[in-house]
């Protein structure tokens, strides 16, 4: 079985940026693509909001963000995580090509739009079919375009979409919109916005580019041609992320996205989620490349934090622990005071922000700060609540 200190799943913007980082801070980094590195990006034909790339091929981007990560050396290992397990600390990601160990690990496997499925979607895809108002967008100016759906991110899309082209129709297949009632009353209110309901797209059609939508009444089963050259599917994304088969533990949102902190640390301990599949605001390349640098320094700190506490704290036959705040001028001061006594009678002693040191704090059953423990190799011996070096020194001896 291969042992790793960082592993990444998926090599997206999220993933790829999150290796140049793992990379940079001197990790061990290996990093699991099952398709072809850049991900989404390679089946978008152009970007123009990504800072530095005034207008760029998704593929292009997709090429440049491997080469930059590959500069750094990160192993990459082309094959499909299957499953994930994380049971006492110990972190297994299991894939068609072997199973890994790994000391952190960091989920960059992105999202996937789910298409409408009417016929024509494929074939115009990149050519007036789109999935992302944000990205392409400013591609429609002046011209009419349709939007399928009628949850709040179609009806804020379609919203989003009026200030570049001249009219937007809103298609959806109910006779109500699911949206909440302020966003589809702000939509109702722009004059660019037309709503047809109870109405499911049959075709989209065109030439080379898209040129109009056929749209059937599901009530009358009237059928009728809307000319437009630009279509936004919006019935929804998913998180990939197949690979939970069982619990994992992982907390996340009802419509499956991963919780994260601003972190990016997830519920377990030591695994670090990035970029589409997480719960955020705004999916898009700069945000990815964002939550991609934050998760591996994170993930540094993690490892560094872990190495020290694993080999002065939980390995040593006999230690003692001030947990403490190291925001709480009273802490500091009390903690000078514990170091000068601890050194003077010979006892070894470390000190631990209980702040940044949360999950070892409840770990160690450690309920309120400052407190003093004696550990022996990593089992509590004896604890106290300090209320000062009177206490310290009664307990250490
Ligand atoms: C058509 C389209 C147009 C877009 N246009 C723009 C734009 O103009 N500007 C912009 O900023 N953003 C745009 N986006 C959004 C942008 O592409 C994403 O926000 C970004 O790619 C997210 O990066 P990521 O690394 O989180 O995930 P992804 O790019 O989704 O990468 C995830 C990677 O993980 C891999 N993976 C998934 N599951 C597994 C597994 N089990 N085993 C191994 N590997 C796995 C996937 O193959 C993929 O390569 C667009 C998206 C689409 C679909």
């Amino acid at each position: 079985m291969m042992r790793r200190q960082l592993t990444i799943i998926g090599a997206g913007p999220a993933g790829l940026t999150a290796a140049i980082f793992g990379r940079r801070a001197g990790l061990d980094v290996l990093v699991i693509e099952k398709g072809m590195a850049g991900g989404q990006i390679n089946i978008t034909a152009e970007i123009e909001n990504y800072p530095g790339f005034k207008l760029a091929g998704g593929m292009e981007l997709g090429k440049i963000l491997r080469d930059h990560a590959e500069k750094f050396g990160p192993e990459f290992m082309e094959c499909s995580v299957e499953s994930v397990s994380f049971v006492d600390g110990n972190k297994t990601v299991v894939t068609n090509k072997g199973t890994i160990e790994t000391d952190a690990l960091i989920i960059a496997s992105g999202a996937s739009f789910i298409k409408s499925g009417c016929k024509g979607e494929d074939t115009f895809a990149g050519r007036g079919v789109s999935y992302c108002a944000v990205c392409d967008g400013a591609f429609f100016a002046d011209v009419p375009v349709a939007v399928i759906g009628g949850g709040n991110s179609a009806v804020e899309e379609a919203d989003y979409l009026t200030q570049f082209a001249s009219k937007v129709y809103i298609i959806h297949r109910r006779g109500e919109f699911r949206a909440q009632r302020s966003i589809v009353d702000r939509a109702l209110a722009n004059p660019k916005i037309e709503t047809v309901m109870s109405s499911v797209v049959e075709e989209i059609a065109g030439q080379d580019m898209v040129e109009r939508v056929i749209v059937r009444n599901s009530k009358s089963g009237k059928r009728r041609e809307i000319p437009v050259e630009g279509v936004f599917v919006f019935v929804g994304a998913a998180p990939n992320l197949e690979f939970l088969t069982g619990e994992s533990g992982l907390e996340r949102a009802d419509n499956g996205w991963i919780i994260t902190d601003e972190k990016m640390e997830t519920s377990v301990e030591g695994v670090f989620a990035a970029g589409d599949v997480r719960e955020k605001y705004l999916r898009q390349v700069a945000t990815a490349t964002g939550d991609g640098a934050t998760a591996a320094m994170a993930a540094y700190e993690y490892l560094s934090n872990e190495h020290y506490l694993r080999t002065e704290l939980l390995e040593p036959e006999q230690v003692a622990v001030f947990f403490m705040s190291s925001i709480d001028p009273a802490h500091i001061a009390l903690d000078r005071a514990i170091c000068a006594h601890a050194a003077s009678s010979g006892k070894k002693m470390i000190t631990v922000d209980g702040h940044m040191n949360r999950r070892l704090r409840e770990k160690l059953g450690v309920t309120s700060l400052p407190a003093l423990l004696e550990l022996s190799r990593g089992k509590k011996i004896r604890a106290i609540t300090v209320n000062s070096i009177h206490d310290a020194e009664e307990f250490l001896g």
